[in-house]
């Protein structure tokens, strides 16, 4: 018979590598499934800064791949795979995954989101070809070039401060006249000589002949439109896109109740089948942080532990 781990972790961000962390340590057998890097969306993220205890110039890898051995450590076993279908009902619960199938008394839902698109012509087709949703991925291709980003987040403008190492101008296109962004962060892009802001502004189309080459952007109060084009010897701009994330909720949004997308859970992080717990950004909350993450992360697996515990 194929083995039955305690719980299986579906993703490999903060949430569950925390959730494996514990899982481990209360000597469940653990199984991690990550189809992509670990670390979710942190690991693109060039600079965490707000993570209790992170080191100075701290990046969302070099984090990652501390929780990663930590989790290691205690036992938990990370495989790089792709969910396809759960089959959560059942006190043995089957994760379908694209190599193998898994079965396991507890699963742990840790998918996280994935970066959303402007949806504008020409972004298909030049994505990867200047325009980037990864500053610290492809930021250093863009040196000395004149770079634009589009969003008003904390990633749009934290993202923007880091393109400044490689950037000649870093200009942030948001579609008002206020920052979403936290204030500490706001602080240092306003501080920032190279960073530039154009309000009240949205990127209606993106040209380019096998290189992003003009931005067409529309000031949403006048109407007016205006073409960027790169000035001097450059033929070619980056624009960098950080306008929010959707959860990566489609294979379990037909078991679990969702709100706009996200999983509902309680403060234990139990949905409403038994057994099955999401964490992370995944799941309907407040604030999307790597510390929330941790900390759901946490508390599924406890709870995961007491509900098997509860069945014996
Ligand atoms: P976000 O906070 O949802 O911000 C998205 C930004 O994109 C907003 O400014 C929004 O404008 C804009 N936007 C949305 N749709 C748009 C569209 N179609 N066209 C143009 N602009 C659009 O997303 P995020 O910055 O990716 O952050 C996600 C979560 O991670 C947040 O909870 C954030 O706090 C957290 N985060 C934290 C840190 C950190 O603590 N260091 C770093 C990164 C992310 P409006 O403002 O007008 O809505």
């Amino acid at each position: 018979m194929d083995k039955i781990y305690d719980v299986i972790i579906i993703g490999a961000g903060p949430a569950g590598l925390t959730a494996g962390l514990y899982a481990g340590r209360a000597g469940l057998e653990t199984l991690i499934i990550e189809k992509d890097e670990e670390g979710g969306q942190i690991s693109q993220t060039a600079e965490i800064e707000n993570y209790p205890g992170s080191m100075e110039e701290e990046s969302g890898y070099s984090l990652t791949e501390r929780m990663s051995k930590q989790a290691g450590d205690f036992g938990a076993v990370i495989i790089k795979d792709t969910v396809k279908e759960i089959s959560p009902e059942w006190e043995i619960k089957t994760i379908k995954c694209e190599k193998k199938d898994y079965m396991a008394k507890t699963v742990i839902i840790a998918a996280g989101t994935t970066p959303v698109n402007i949806g504008c012509p020409g972004e298909k087709e030049l994505t990867g070809k200047g325009i980037s949703y990864c500053a610290t991925c492809d930021g250093a291709f863009f040196q000395d070039m004149d770079v634009y980003v589009v969003g008003g987040g904390n990633s749009a403008v934290e993202e923007a401060i880091y393109l400044t190492r490689y950037a000649k101008k870093v200009t942030v296109i948001h579609r008002r006249e206020k920052l979403r962004a936290e204030k500490p962060i706001q602080k240092k892009a306003f501080a920032n000589e190279k960073i530039g802001f154009m309000w009240n502004s949205v990127v209606k189309e993106l040209k380019g002949d096998g290189f992003l080459e003009a931005i067409i952007t529309e000031n949403i109060i006048s109407g007016e439109k205006t073409e960027i084009k790169a000035d001097g010897e450059d033929s070619s701009i980056g624009l960098f896109v950080f306008i929010g994330s959707d959860p990566k909720t489609e294979i379990f949004a037909k078991h679990l109740k969702t709100e706009r997308g996200y999983i509902v859970t309680n403060d234990d992080m139990e949905t409403e089948i038994p057994g099955v717990y999401a964490a992370g950004d995944i799941r309907v909350k407040n604030l999307r942080q790597v510390i929330t993450a941790a900390a759901d992360g946490a508390i599924a697996a406890f709870c995961a532990a007491k509900y098997i515990e509860s069945k014996i």
